[in-house]
């Protein structure tokens, strides 16, 4: 893979980068650590993970999957959960306990994790900048970066606040412009800085099309996957250091990783670029809930399963699902049926999750149209029928089965 150079500070970054969120530690932990070194051994040296990441679990099996020599090999990214801190005490606290986790010395990129204008603010009041500058001169970070969650035009704001290192945000050919304009990139890297992108398939969405977008791009190229394409929408912005991606297989590696060495920048033809722009005007004709899936609005003091309930509306329209069958699927999934309630119909719009989208969604009022769509009368009585009849029968007939 041919590396990117960060102008500012002179490394050089893999294209594509190992998001170390998704890997399944807690059920495969031996598999998770092979392969990251799979990832590393096939040339990626940009490791991303947070303390958020399970509380400092993610952060603990880096540490591990990093020994033997690993670490040398590689850049650790992880993140200070910026966006909870109250004290200045805390951000020494954090960092001590993240170097200890990851059992290294130093941290070669150190985010602020999931900011934004506001939050900026307030932590500049509590000195997060002094402390950054400190934890530089003392060589436990190496690099002071910020991951954003925010409106798009804050960001060059923030970026024009602090001496800051490199950036991280959601940027796919989907999401082109809703939190970050093409030109606050072009204007992070006139200054030097690290372009990291997140979310390059937007939660998984732009790796399972619509047939009559997935016809498009196969009519084009039909060697390449809906995520190919969009891995190559990204590699080809030259400006743009690296792009994380959370593999959770071999073949998730390996795939990346060809297409991450074969998409140079510039390199995509006008043809292609249209082809993308196509398929882009499909998905927003047909998707009702501009969610990701990301999961910051999680948990729901009152229990509604928030991405799961768009996820269902989404798939629905995206792939003309049939609705008594998604309306089925719905009872089974969030009504209850063997496990606690947690359908939209919960949702007390008690408002504490908007601030956390970062897309900026009001999610109690997209809620409502979920409600609308599989909480309509009759929904009770539908959820009655399928705990206390059908699915009784349904476990009987498996237990006869076997
Ligand atoms: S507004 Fe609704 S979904 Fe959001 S936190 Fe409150 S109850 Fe939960
Ligand atoms: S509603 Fe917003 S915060 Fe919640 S999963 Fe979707 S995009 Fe993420």
């Amino acid at each position: 893979m041919e590396k990117r150079l960060i102008e500012k500070n002179g490394d050089y970054i893999s294209p594509l980068g190992f998001g170390a969120m998704r890997l399944p530690i807690d059920k495969e932990y031996e598999k998770s650590i092979e392969l990251l070194r799979e990832g590393i051994d096939k040339g990626i040296n940009y490791i991303d993970t947070a303390f958020f990441y399970g509380f400092g679990k993610n952060e603990k099996f880096i540490g591990e999957a990093l020994k033997n020599g690993y670490r040398n090999k590689v850049k650790i990214a992880t993140k200070i959960p910026a966006f909870s801190i109250k004290k200045r005490e805390e951000m020494d606290e954090y960092l001590n306990k993240e170097l200890e986790l990851l059992n290294t010395d130093y941290i070669d990129y150190y985010y602020l994790h999931s900011i934004d204008l506001k939050v900026l603010k307030r932590l500049k009041k509590k000195g997060i900048f002094k402390f950054l500058d400190k934890a530089k001169k003392d060589g436990k970070i190496k690099n002071a970066c910020f991951s954003y969650h925010g409106k798009a035009d804050e960001l060059r704001e923030i970026i024009d606040t602090y001496d800051w290192d490199g950036i991280l945000i959601q940027f796919n050919y989907f999401d082109e412009n809703i939190q970050v304009k093409y030109e606050d990139i072009q204007y992070a890297h006139s200054k030097g800085l690290g372009i990291f992108i997140m979310e390059p398939l937007k939660g998984g969405l732009l790796s399972k099309l619509p047939k009559e977008a997935e016809e498009i791009f196969k009519k084009e190229n039909s060697d390449l996957s809906p995520a190919d394409w969009a891995f190559s929408w990204l590699y080809n912005i030259p400006e743009i250091t690296c792009v994380l991606s959370g593999m959770k297989n071999k073949e998730e590696i390996e795939e990346n990783i060809k297409i991450a060495e074969t998409v140079k920048p510039n390199s995509l033809s006008n043809k292609e670029l249209e082809t993308i722009k196509k398929v882009k005007n499909i998905m927003q004709e047909k998707l009702p809930i501009n969610c990701s899936s990301c999961g910051y609005c999680m948990p729901c003091k009152y229990g509604v399963d928030i991405p799961k309930a768009f996820q269902m509306v989404n798939e629905e329209h995206l792939f003309n699902e049939k609705h008594i069958e998604n309306q089925i699927k719905y009872i089974l999934t969030l009504g209850g049926v063997y496990n606690e309630p947690s359908n939209a119909g919960l949702c007390t719009q008690c408002n504490k999750c908007i601030p956390l989208c970062t897309q900026g969604l009001n999610i109690p009022k997209e809620l409502e149209k979920v409600k609308k769509e599989y909480e309509k009368p009759g929904y009770n009585q539908l959820l009655w029928l399928i705990k206390h009849i059908a699915y009784p029968i349904f476990n009987k007939y498996i237990e006869y089965k076997r």
